[in-house]
């Protein structure tokens, strides 16, 4: 580890402290600045983590930091001001590689894992695959390990699209072959790179990270396997838990590149236009939306508690997070005029190199009709207490009676007669999968009103559902 001015080590330090050696850290080994039009370079990338940059990701008994949500959400913010790529970067390697191998992985696997990740190129988590859709993972997966042997496996995986490709491995999602048949269940395996081969792919943006298609076709020490779970429904909910966890933490990028959009605004853009004034103060409103749902995060997961019945609300963060911060991005982008074109200009690839954000991690439009469904279907601390949702029940019922919107609503947030009665003529047992998406994101818009403390904020998220109330009905 690098040391900081005073002699105590970063793991060791109070979180004001430790973040402000965090935020040293990117200003000293950025300060002749970053070319975001070519790969992050590895020895700078390097120096981030001797500095303690994923610190909050590692858990204490491996020489981490003590668990703090709010930690993990920081550095991922901190990272977002340098751009989009370099947050993305944080958010690979803590949330989808160090996070699942110290859950999941046996001491040796941690052990590797972690020297390759700390003193290497680290690795990245390969999911999607080119013949199978993204949003139906893990009923169609097809990548499958089989034992040839007690100590070796076949393994056949086709992997596209993965962050941090070429690096020093990858943990790959597989189905267990067994006598021809693929099991439902998924388990990851560690995969070094020597034994994968790979077709760089040429991206339309976030050109500092590596992707590529991997392809993996031969036997391999069976040690690689890492069983998420012994049964298979449980194995399926701990690689779902994988995801869940992730899309709750994947604000703490957004909300950072969210800052990101509003200084470059204030540098960049024209303050004498009265439009252009309104379009910074709509980025603005956007941000305070990313404020409520960092500060949802912070408040209400724990790295070291399970995340299993917060689909919803990591759902939900997701996609608003995402949404707004892309809207944002392309706002600022029409502000710069002509210069939003110039290839390489600080502000001109936000927008490039955050759409994505939209797709991964599953696409927008998946999960908000994902939202509706969970959204109207009993929780699961609901099931054991007995509580069965009838169909007929309206969406305004449901919304009354859901612990998870209760729990966080403000008193002053009463819903607008016009919004409550549209929630008032809609029963839970609405199947349209079209209409699902809107309703959807009238459900999450609605989980931020509840809770937004600023009236502004409320008022632009209101606008929101109004606009889907009407996309609702216009769909038929
Ligand atoms: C830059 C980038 C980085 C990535 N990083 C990784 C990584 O590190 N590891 C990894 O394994 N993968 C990664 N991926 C892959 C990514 O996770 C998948 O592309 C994603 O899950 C979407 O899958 P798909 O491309 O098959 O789209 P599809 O599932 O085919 O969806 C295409 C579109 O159809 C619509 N759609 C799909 N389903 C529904 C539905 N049910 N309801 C309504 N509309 C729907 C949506 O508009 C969606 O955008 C990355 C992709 C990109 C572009």
């Amino acid at each position: 580890m690098a040391h900081s001015a005073s002699a105590t080590q970063p793991r060791d330090m109070d979180t004001a402290a430790f973040l402000q050696h965090i935020e040293a850290a990117f200003a000293r080994i950025f300060s002749d600045g970053l070319n975001l039009m070519e790969y992050l370079p590895e020895d700078k990338w390097l120096a981030l983590k001797e500095a303690g940059l994923l610190l909050p990701f590692l858990d204490e008994r491996h020489g981490g930091r003590k668990a703090s949500q709010f930690e993990i959400q920081e550095v991922l913010r901190i990272a977002g001001h340098y751009g989009v790529p370099v947050t993305l970067r944080t958010g690979i390697e803590g949330a989808l590689v160090l996070q699942p191998l110290q859950e999941f992985g046996n001491d040796a696997q941690i052990a590797q894992g972690l020297d390759w990740i700390f003193n290497g190129e680290g690795g990245g988590l390969a999911v999607t695959e080119p013949e199978t859709s993204g949003a139906a993972i893990a009923r169609e997966m097809q990548s499958y390990y089989e034992y040839t042997a007690e100590d070796t496996v076949y393994v056949r995986a086709a992997k596209y699209w993965q962050g941090n490709s070429q690096s020093d491995f990858l943990l790959v999602a597989a189905k267990e072959r067994k006598n021809g048949k693929l099991s439902k269940t998924i388990n990851l395996l560690l995969v070094p790179k020597q034994y994968i081969t790979y077709e760089a792919l040429r991206s339309e943006g976030l050109r500092a990270v590596r992707y590529a298609v991997n392809r993996i076709d031969t036997e391999m020490p069976a040690s690689a396997v890492m069983k998420l779970s012994d049964s298979d429904a449980a194995g399926l909910r701990a690689f779902q838990n994988i995801f869940i966890r992730s899309r709750l933490q994947l604000v703490g990028m957004t909300h950072g590149i969210m800052e990101y959009i509003v200084a470059n605004t204030e540098k960049f853009s024209r303050s004498d236009i009265k439009f252009v004034e309104y379009e910074r103060s709509e980025i603005a409103r956007r941000y305070q939306v990313s404020q409520v749902l960092y500060d949802f995060t912070c408040r209400h997961v724990s790295p070291e508690a399970p995340v299993a019945h917060q689909l919803m609300e990591a759902n939900i963060i997701k996609t608003l997070a995402t949404e707004y911060t892309y809207e944002a991005a392309q706002m600022l982008q029409k502000l710069l005029g002509a210069k939003g074109f110039e290839r390489g200009h600080p502000a001109s690839n936000i927008a490039i190199d955050f759409r994505p954000f939209t797709i991964f991690e599953g696409p927008n439009d998946m999960l908000y009709a994902e939202i509706y469904d969970q959204f109207t279907r009993a929780t699961a601390a609901e099931k054991e207490a007995g509580v069965k949702l009838d169909k007929n029940q309206t969406l305004l019922a449901r919304l009354q009676s859901d612990i998870r919107f209760s729990a966080v609503a403000l008193p002053e947030r009463t819903l607008p007669q016009d919004v409550a009665d549209f929630l008032a003529q809609h029963t839970l047992g609405c199947t349209c999968a079209l209409k699902k998406v809107f309703a959807g994101k009238i459900i999450a818009r609605l989980f931020v009103y509840v809770q937004a403390q600023s009236d502004e904020a409320a008022r632009f998220v209101l606008k929101g559902i109004r606009k889907d109330i009407l996309d609702c009905a216009y769909c038929g």
